[in-house]
């Protein structure tokens, strides 16, 4: 019986199974490149083998601290190398790294402090008052309080605070880099908590695992067709789904970690000029501000830049803006819960001769599954079967696979509705081409609907990109007595450029069919998020008497 065959003196064992840890890659390229230049910060460079002794370092420091296997180390730091040591360091420690959105308030860090029950906080000086009046909140609810380390970065230029008595340097001195790592004894372990942004209630902890991690680190290089050694730069937050897991990706191929403080385009530029970047992932409205900068900015740079662009919907206007700067763009989808991007939007080699606006067209679609998740599928959410591929059906975007989160921290039931049915539940609506490339149609709270129509506000937005004085432009629903919603566009110009509202009405209706058109155009600066994500709840709360959504 063939079954039988296989069945006996094959066991799994140390010998041919060993838990699979990110933690592995910085490992292997201090060990095959331990001369390589790792990091780069202004005038600072540090080759893997500093970088790789400095993590054993924190591990060893947070160890003596009492960190025992498991407990929560937060971090609330800029783009700089401690932020690249916590992804290593934290989790040779056996613990787990929290990292922080530094744009928070203080209520929110209070909240994520406690609900983590971190032990340590990591903090950088830019961020030590927001700190300060978060564990203000923590001690006047006598809750208990993590062990403040402070990072002092020469790069930082800005009032400082001191918050307590340890300084990150004096932290990893005396510490010994011979430090024995603490693996995960299982690779479901946890590596990472991730709060997501919670527009409405408080926000969840999302739980990465060593596998995941792992898996993703690897994915990211293959879809990407990484040569070993790229340089990349630190434009998207690494607080932001472990900067969609590029730490670990760039260990694994021993490449170069440029950071960056702050997030304008003159040091992007400034920094892909002098160090020959080679890639950078950022959000639409970061790419869109590298595209609207002076030219003078961009001179110098000849050399070959790719760019990953996801996080939001990006408008066919910016893909082709990228493209006219010279950039290589490949878009990607994704979230929190799947470790970053999870649908790729492939570029196919048919696609080259057609017309760079019809090309823009089919990149800005969201793509399909990337090549280390198990599967997206487009379903009915009632029914779990998949749409039809026609390109109109729509149905929620699911994910199943070794990249998906492991749950939610202490929320049970938040964890069973978002893994229903064996099926990872995305909160956004789709459809699917014949070719199989998948398309966002809107977040199911965002989607407008008026008069019975479904209007797709990522559409209405596509077209304001279009419109030359328009520098971001986001759709809400605004209650109607007569339609139900109607949809409004709240616009902010380009400097310098100037439109009306019934110029863009007219723009609009030369693109859409008439009841896509918005009936309201209000000009005003857009509120973002950290990782420039237009806050679409605030733009709703300007209809006041507007019932919830
Ligand atoms: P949140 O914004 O809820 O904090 P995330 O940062 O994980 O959480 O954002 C994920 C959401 O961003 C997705 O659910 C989707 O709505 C949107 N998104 C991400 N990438 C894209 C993309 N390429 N195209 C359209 N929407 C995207």
């Amino acid at each position: 019986m063939s079954r039988e065959l296989y069945a006996k003196g094959l066991d799994r064992g140390p010998a041919n199974f060993a838990v699979q840890s990110p933690i592995q890659f910085i490992e292997r390229a201090a060990t095959a490149y331990p001369n390589k230049v790792a990091v780069i910060h202004g005038e600072l460079t540090r080759s893997w083998s500093q970088t790789y002794q400095r993590c054993k370092m924190l591990a060893s420091a947070l160890q003596k601290l009492g960190i025992q296997r498991s407990e929560t180390v937060a971090v609330m730091l800029p783009n700089t190398p401690p932020m690249v040591e916590a992804h290593f360091g934290i989790a040779m420690a056996g613990a787990v790294l929290c990292a922080l959105n530094t744009r928070q308030d203080a209520r929110a860090l209070a909240y994520m402090l406690e609900h983590s029950e971190a032990k340590v906080l990591i903090v950088d000086q830019e961020f030590a008052a927001v700190i300060a009046a978060a564990l203000l909140i923590l001690k006047e609810k006598n809750a208990e309080l993590p062990i403040v380390i402070e990072v002092d970065d020469p790069l930082y230029v800005g009032p400082r605070q001191r918050l307590g008595k340890i300084d990150y340097e004096a932290f990893l001195e005396s510490e010994n880099a011979q430090f024995s790592i603490m693996w995960p004894e299982d690779e479901w372990d946890p590596i990472c908590l991730n709060y997501t942004s919670g527009t409405t209630g408080n926000p969840k902890g999302v739980v990465y695992s060593h596998r995941g991690a792992y898996t993703n680190g690897i994915s990211n290089a293959l879809e990407w067709g990484m040569q070993r050694h790229p340089i990349y730069l630190w434009v998207l937050p690494m607080f932001h789904c472990n900067g969609w897991c590029f730490p670990w990706t760039v260990a694994a191929m021993a490449g170069v970690n440029v950071c960056l403080r702050r997030i304008e385009a003159q040091p992007i530029f400034d920094a892909i000029r002098n160090h020959q970047v080679t890639h950078y992932c950022g959000a639409p409205i970061v790419q869109n501000m590298l595209i609207n900068a002076p030219q003078s900015m961009k001179l110098g740079i000849h050399h070959r830049v790719q760019t990953m662009v996801g996080g939001a919907a990006p408008p066919a206007a910016m893909i082709e803006g990228m493209e006219k700067m010279g950039f290589e763009i490949l878009h990607a989808y994704g979230l929190t819960e799947v470790y970053g991007p999870v649908l790729i939007s492939v570029q196919q080699d048919e696609w080259a001769g057609l017309s760079l606006e019809a090309r823009a067209e089919l990149n800005s679609r969201q793509g399909i599954c990337k090549q280390l998740e198990q599967a997206v599928a487009v379903l009915d959410p009632e029914s779990m079967q998949p749409v039809p591929a026609d390109g109109e059906t729509i149905g929620e975007i699911m994910i199943r696979g070794n990249v998906v989160m492991r749950g939610y921290l202490k929320n049970p039931e938040a964890t069973a509705a978002a893994l229903k049915g064996g099926w990872f539940h995305s909160g956004d609506l789709a459809v699917v081409y014949p070719d199989g490339y998948m398309k966002i149609k809107d977040r199911s709270k965002d989607i407008i609907i008026s008069g019975g129509e479904n209007i797709s506000s990522i559409e209405v937005e596509d077209a304001l990109y279009r419109h030359p004085a328009v520098l971001a432009a986001a759709v809400v629903a605004k209650p109607d007595e007569r339609w139900g919603e109607t949809p409004c566009a709240f616009i902010e110009l380009k400097p310098g450029a100037a439109a009306t509202g019934d110029d863009i009405i007219a723009h609009c209706r030369g693109l859409l069919a008439g009841f896509k058109v918005p009936k309201t155009i209000i000009f005003q600066e857009l509120p973002k998020t950290a990782t420039g994500k237009i806050q679409k709840f605030e733009l709703r709360n300007h209809f006041q008497h507007s019932a919830p959504r």
